[in-house]
């Protein structure tokens, strides 16, 4: 049984999960922090402190360490790519929002925990040299009621409504089948890195992809069991990339589909004490009003259960994980 939702009724719940929220210097320093790969990577081969990027003034996603590189970029992918400010298009927000959840240390933790399950970095810590964490992010209706009310009365999603964030899944993606953006990061941080990593604290590289719309999931569900072999560079690509062509008819999205996707991928050190914490088989706390305390194994599945009510959860938006999707004008 999953564990349920959290209910915000009871005042203890409440003052525990603000309790797990940084401020709002916390939140931008730690985003400061956060060293990320040029969108020009491929040509540039940066990657440096969020802070020291500057930012796509049109779609404040894109991030490029010098204007050389965004002149470059423009020209040669970006301008199809970007979508006017505003919170970004349906596609490059859940991206933007899994890049800011990184700022909230609640997040990385639980982040961190499920990548040694996900990665089994307690057999083998080496394992994080081998593969990535591929995290598939969507957005979800941010008022569910709202939402559910909605749909009870047969009315059509409301495109205006607000969203959140939500993990779709943790997977684990062989090195040699993620995008060339992916590998080189992680390669690079190594060496950065090369004297501080150990086999306590091995590098995770996490990599953000847009998770597939909903209603596509039984179809790249199927693709993900017969595709075998078609891998080489492809594998995160195929799974979304495949479904959309198929839906190209039906559905406006046709130009996008060509569009590069944006992604995110970010190298990390472990914490230190992770592995053992896990090793030791460790249960979550599910505080819930309607079911009382409850313990349940920390798999992947209820910690990204967890992560996502903790999105839920803040209502005030003190994570900044809700947004209104920009609708596209034309
Ligand atoms: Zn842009
Ligand atoms: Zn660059």
């Amino acid at each position: 049984m999953p564990p349920a939702h959290f209910k915000l009724i009871d005042p203890s719940i409440r003052a525990f999960h603000d309790a797990t929220l940084p401020t709002r210097e916390e939140r931008r320093e730690n985003l400061n922090n956060l060293a990320i790969p040029c969108a020009n990577f491929e040509e540039c081969g940066k990657t440096k402190p969020r802070s020291e990027l500057k930012v796509c003034a049109k779609c404040k996603l894109a991030r490029y360490c010098s204007q050389a590189c965004q002149k470059s970029h423009w020209r040669a992918i970006h301008k199809a790519q970007c979508s006017p400010a505003g919170e970004g298009s349906p596609q490059a927000l859940p991206i933007k929002l899994a890049e800011r959840a990184l700022a909230a240390p609640v997040i990385l933790d639980a982040m961190f925990n499920i990548s040694v399950l996900v990665l089994d970095l307690i057999t083998d810590p080496t394992n994080a040299e081998r593969a990535v964490v591929k995290v598939a992010c969507q957005t979800l209706a941010a008022d569910i009621q709202a939402y559910m009310r909605r749909m009870f009365a047969g009315l059509p999603k409301d495109p205006g409504a607000q969203v959140c964030l939500s993990y779709a899944s943790f997977t684990s993606v062989p090195l040699a089948e993620v995008d060339e953006k992916t590998r080189q990061t992680a390669a690079d941080m190594r060496v950065k890195l090369g004297a501080q990593i150990s086999d306590e604290q091995p590098l995770v590289t996490f990599w953000f992809v847009k998770a597939p719309d909903e209603k596509e999931h039984s179809e790249s569900d199927e693709d993900e069991k017969e595709e075998e072999g078609s891998s080489k560079d492809k594998t995160g690509e195929t799974e979304e990339a495949a479904p959309k062509d198929e839906k190209a008819g039906t559905k406006k999205a046709i130009e996008s589909t060509s569009l590069p996707e944006y992604s995110l991928s970010v190298t990390l050190r472990l914490p230190k004490g992770t592995i053992a914490y896990m090793a030791t088989k460790p249960k979550e706390i599910v505080r819930s009003t309607m079911l009382a305390d409850q313990e349940v194994e920390k798999t992947e599945r209820n910690m990204r259960e967890l992560l996502n009510n903790t999105i839920r959860m803040d209502t005030s938006n003190k994570l900044r994980l809700r947004a209104y999707p920009t609708v596209a004008s034309t």
